[in-house]
C-alpha cells in the first residue's frame, strides 16, 4: 500500500482506487453576497472503489461538522411527494411492527437525522413512541422529542440507558453521509433490542452509474451503496440485511432492513438484488471506468449543447437549485457566463449565489415572467415532467433543457 493511500472506509485497511476526480467542489451552502463568495472555501472531490468490498466513497471526506455549520439550506421545506412517501414509510413499519410476536409490547422508534421530525409524527400518529437524535432539529408540530447532538456510539449508549433499547432504529438519506460509520453501526447496534431493526434509506449506486448520476456526488455524501457493500459493512457489526427495497427517491435509491445476524427471516429480495448486481460486475474495476469516462463526455457535450444553443444570442438560465446541481455546474464550470441565473421559490434561497459559481438566485417570476430567457435548464432533471409542467403553467414559453443522462433539447 503506497504511503498516503486513501483507506476504505469500511475495510479500514485496503486502498481505494480513484476513478473519477470531479474537480475542486465547494459545500452545498448558499452564500449571502460577494464577499462571502470571497472567502469561499473548496475541496477536491473526487469517488474511488474499494477492490475488497466494492464500496465505492469520496477520496477525501471533509467534516460534517464544516460541511454543515450554519444554516444548510437543502433540508428545509420538504416536497409534497416526499412527505406522502413519509406515510407510506410510516404505515409499512407499524404492519411489519404489528406482526411481531408480544401483543402490547411497546413500539419505540429513534430516527436519526430527524429533520423537521415529519417521519416520527406520522410514526407517533399510529402508536410508535418516538425520539429524534438531530443536532438541527427542533421538538416536532405534533411535539415528539429530539435529543440536539450527532449520533455517535456514545450517544447511543446514553439513550439506551434512559430510553431502553429501540425496536426500530431509522436513518434517511442520512446513513451514507456519516463520516464515521463504525461508530455509527456500533450506536445502531447498541441501541437497538435483539429483535430491532436499523430500516436506512440511502441513493443506490447501480441507479447512479445507470444514469449517469455524477451529479449526485458531493462533499456531503461520504459513501455510495450497493447491496453488495452494505453486505459488508454490516457484516463487521454483527448485522444482516433481511430484505431490500427498491425505491424512487432522489432518482433511484434502496430502502434497506437489518437486524442481527438470524434475528429475522431473510427475505427473498435480498438474493435477488446480490444476484442482479454480481450481474453488473460491481466487484470489478471496469464498471466504474467505463461511468467515468461517460462523465467525462457528457461534460464536453452538455457545454458543447450551450454554445451551440446560445451561439445567436439566446439566453439560457437554470430552473431551481438542489443540492446535486452543486457538483454538475462546478464540474461543467458553468457559471454566471453561461448561465444568466438561477430560479427558485424558496425565500431562503432568493438573494443568494450558487456554491462555486456563484449564479445569482433570483425569484422564479423572472424566469416565467416577461423578458424571460429562451432557454431553462433543469438542473433537478429527475423530477423533469413534473418541473416542466409547474414551469409551462406558471408561463414559461421556451424550451427546456435536460442535462441528464444525455443532454437534451425539450419543447
Ligand atoms: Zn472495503
Amino acid at each position: 500500500m503506497s504511503e498516503g493511500a486513501t483507506l476504505c472506509q469500511t475495510c479500514g485497511d485496503v486502498a481505494v482506487t480513484e476513478f473519477l476526480p470531479l474537480g475542486e467542489q465547494p459545500a452545498c451552502l448558499f452564500l449571502e453576497n460577494e464577499a462571502q463568495a470571497a472567502n469561499e472555501q473548496a475541496w477536491p472531490l473526487s469517488l474511488g472503489f474499494c477492490p475488497r468490498c466494492s464500496l465505492v466513497q469520496i477520496m477525501e471526506p471533509v467534516s460534517e461538522r464544516i460541511l454543515f455549520s450554519g444554516d444548510y439550506h437543502h433540508l428545509a421545506g420538504l416536497t409534497g411527494g416526499y412527505r406522502l412517501h413519509l406515510r407510506g414509510l410510516a404505515d409499512e413499519l407499524a404492519e411489519l411492527h404489528e406482526s411481531r410476536p408480544g401483543a402490547g409490547r411497546r413500539h419505540f422508534a429513534v430516527e436519526i437525522g430527524s429533520n423537521d421530525g415529519s417521519l416520527l409524527d406520522e410514526l407517533a400518529a399510529r402508536g410508535f413512541e418516538v425520539l429524534g437524535v438531530d443536532p438541527n432539529g427542533e421538538v416536532t408540530p405534533a411535539g415528539s422529542r429530539v435529543v440536539k447532538e450527532y449520533f455517535s456510539a456514545q450517544t447511543a449508549a446514553r439513550m439506551l440507558e434512559t430510553e431502553g433499547p429501540a425496536d426500530v432504529v431509522l436513518a434517511l438519506n442520512t446513513f451514507a453521509h456519516i463520516t464515521n460509520m463504525h461508530d455509527f453501526l456500533d450506536g445502531v447496534r447498541s441501541l437497538m433490542g435483539d429483535d430491532g431493526m436499523f430500516v436506512s434509506e440511502s441513493h443506490y449506486l447501480p441507479d447512479l452509474l445507470e444514469t449517469l448520476q455524477y451529479d449526485f456526488a458531493y462533499h456531503e455524501h461520504a459513501r455510495y451503496y450497493s447491496l453488495t457493500a452494505l453486505q459488508a459493512a454490516f457484516e463487521l457489526h454483527g448485522l444482516e440485511v433481511f430484505r431490500i427495497d427498491r425505491i424512487p427517491t432522489h432518482g433511484g435509491s434502496v430502502r434497506v432492513y437489518a437486524g442481527f445476524k438470524g434475528a429475522h427471516e431473510v427475505h427473498g429480495s435480498v438474493a435477488a438484488l446480490r444476484e442482479e448486481e454480481d450481474r453488473l460486475g460491481l466487484t470489478g474495476e471496469a464498471v466504474y471506468q467505463k461511468f467515468a469516462a461517460r462523465v467525462q463526455e457528457h461534460r464536453d457535450r452538455l457545454r458543447g449543447l450551450l454554445d451551440e444553443l446560445t451561439s445567436d444570442g439566446s439566453r439560457v438560465a437554470a430552473a431551481s437549485s438542489p443540492a446535486r446541481a452543486v457538483t454538475l455546474l462546478n464540474y461543467c464550470s458553468l457559471g454566471p457566463a453561461e448561465i444568466d441565473f438561477i430560479s427558485e421559490i424558496s425565500p431562503r434561497k432568493i438573494g443568494k449565489l450558487s456554491p462555486g459559481t456563484h449564479i445569482p438566485i433570483v425569484h422564479q417570476e423572472r424566469l416565467c415572467g416577461p423578458g424571460q430567457p429562451e432557454y431553462a435548464l433543469l438542473l433537478s432533471w429527475h423530477i423533469a415532467e413534473e418541473l416542466i409542467s409547474r414551469l409551462r403553467e406558471e408561463g414559461f414559453t421556451g424550451k427546456f433543457i435536460v442535462p441528464l443522462p444525455e443532454p437534451e433539447v425539450i419543447g
